[in-house]
């Protein structure tokens, strides 16, 4: 029950001649909203803010306590403008965002619906504030996000993670965010989840950590669940399924 499929062995269905069904489509704008949540806790620190609130730490008021960047005139840049990034920056726009970057394998025509302009990755991490992952998880964006790579952003740049925790080195990014090569981090996904409470990760101030919520809308999770039982029926009755994997490693399966 879940769009990604990641986590199941194609190969080992196709050998035991197993259907796979998925949930596509209908995950996108509950999980463009959590990134748009997350951005902004992250760079608002809302939740160091709240913490501060219950531990006793909120003293008089103070010029900079609790700042962090606003999006207004910022540079926004998404890396996969898919159908979850491209609902991202729809959001997006109504701040007052200054620029949409993008990058992927080749310019999209949606892009013009958010006035994103198509820019290498190179560029992207440069000129962004905030750097958005929204791509699939494929072999060219495993382990993507690396040393090499946060050293590219702006000191002050916003790290947000929605699509898999593979696309990032994870101890280049708590690197990253203890020596301030970066400014902080949102990541709805991790590796490997759910997270060991002992993860350097979680004594960072500034990294916002969530339990891969994507889609916990609960409206989403409830068509999630009828078409995951419109497969399951299909499959029993020897009928593909309304939403089947189409996957090279699938395609001689019966059903
Ligand atoms: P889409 O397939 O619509 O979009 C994926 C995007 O990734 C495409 O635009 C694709 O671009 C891009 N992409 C592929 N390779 C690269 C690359 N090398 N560099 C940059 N971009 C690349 O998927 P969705 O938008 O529906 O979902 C995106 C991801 O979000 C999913 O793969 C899933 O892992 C994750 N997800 C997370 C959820 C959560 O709960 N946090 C919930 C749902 C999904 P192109 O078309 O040019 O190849």
């Amino acid at each position: 029950m879940s769009v990604g499929y990641d986590h199941i062995d194609l190969a080992a269905c196709k050998k035991r001649n197993i259907a796979v069904g998925y949930t596509p489509g209908v995950l996108t704008d509950a999980t463009a909203e959590l990134a748009v949540a997350l951005l902004l806790a992250t760079s608002r620190r809302l939740i160091e803010g709240a913490s501060a609130v219950k531990s006793g730490q909120w003293g008089s008021w103070s010029p900079l306590w609790m700042c962090g960047p606003g999006l207004l005139n910022s540079t926004v840049g998404i890396v996969g403008l898919g159908r979850i990034g491209l609902a991202i920056a729809r959001r997006l726009r109504p701040f007052n965002v200054s620029r949409v970057l993008y990058t992927g394998r080749q310019p999209k025509d949606s892009a013009k619906e958010v006035s994103a302009e198509f820019v290498g990755l190179d560029t992207l991490l440069a000129e962004s504030d905030f750097v958005v992952v929204s791509c699939a998880i494929t072999p060219e964006t495993t382990a993507l996000f690396d040393r090499k790579r946060f050293a590219q952003m702006k000191r002050s740049a916003m790290f947000v993670n929605i699509s898999r925790g593979a696309v990032v080195v994870q101890e280049d990014l708590v690197d990253a965010l203890k020596n301030g090569v970066i400014r902080a981090a949102g990541l709805d996904v991790c590796t490997p989840e759910p997270l060991p409470v002992d993860s350097p990760l979680l004594a960072l101030p500034n990294c916002v950590v969530l339990p891969h919520i994507g889609s916990a809308a609960e409206e989403t999770r409830a068509v999630m669940s009828v078409m995951t039982a419109k497969n399951i029926l299909a499959a029993f009755n020897n009928q593909p399924m309304p939403a089947q994997v189409k996957s090279p490693c699938l395609l001689n399966t019966s059903y």
